[in-house]
């Protein structure tokens, strides 16, 4: 590989990360914009009126990567391989999970102090939970994950199973 290809790489990498950051906050967006709530944005921050639909505008970031990571693993090869793909994806994976341990670690963050504790945990075992699904069929080291979700007569049930 000569020096100008790793160095394409590597702004490609870095632009898929970009748009992968410009993705969550775009799922906030079009949350706010469909519940018609006005948001304030500063920087990557946004904040919304007392009476706004926070849960949802503040879970919709999270959903946006869940969605595009889908639409991205199952892009053709080619495509799929390259760095642009690579750095949304590294995005993806890494944001959720660093979400959870600096809501964990240092307290109430971000989109998560939207959620009571016990709803942030909820919602921190799904973005955790489909990060390293999303880690795994990216690395190829399994055959097939199939996430799952049940209504039970006391709660729901959630996981993925790993088929080898
Ligand atoms: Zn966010």
């Amino acid at each position: 590989m000569r020096r100008g290809d790793s160095d394409a790489g590597a702004v490609a990498f870095l632009t898929g990360m970009g748009a992968g950051l410009l993705n969550h906050e775009a799922g906030h967006q079009l949350a706010a914009t469909f519940s018609e709530d006005d948001l304030r944005w500063s920087g990557t921050t946004w904040e919304c009126r007392a009476d706004c639909n926070a849960a949802t505008i503040a879970s919709s970031g999270f959903l946006a990567e869940s969605l595009s990571s889908e639409l991205l693993l199952n892009l053709p090869e080619t495509p799929r391989k390259h760095p642009f793909v690579a750095g949304w994806l590294v995005w993806n994976i890494a944001n959720p999970v660093l979400y959870t341990l600096h809501h964990e670690l240092a307290g109430p963050h971000g989109d998560l102090k939207n959620f009571s504790r016990r709803e942030a945990r909820i919602m921190e075992s799904l973005l955790v939970a489909h990060a390293a699904s999303t880690a795994l069929r990216w690395s190829g080291t399994v055959g097939e994950i199939e996430p799952f979700i049940f209504a039970r007569e006391d709660g729901i049930a959630f996981g993925v199973a790993i088929k080898w």
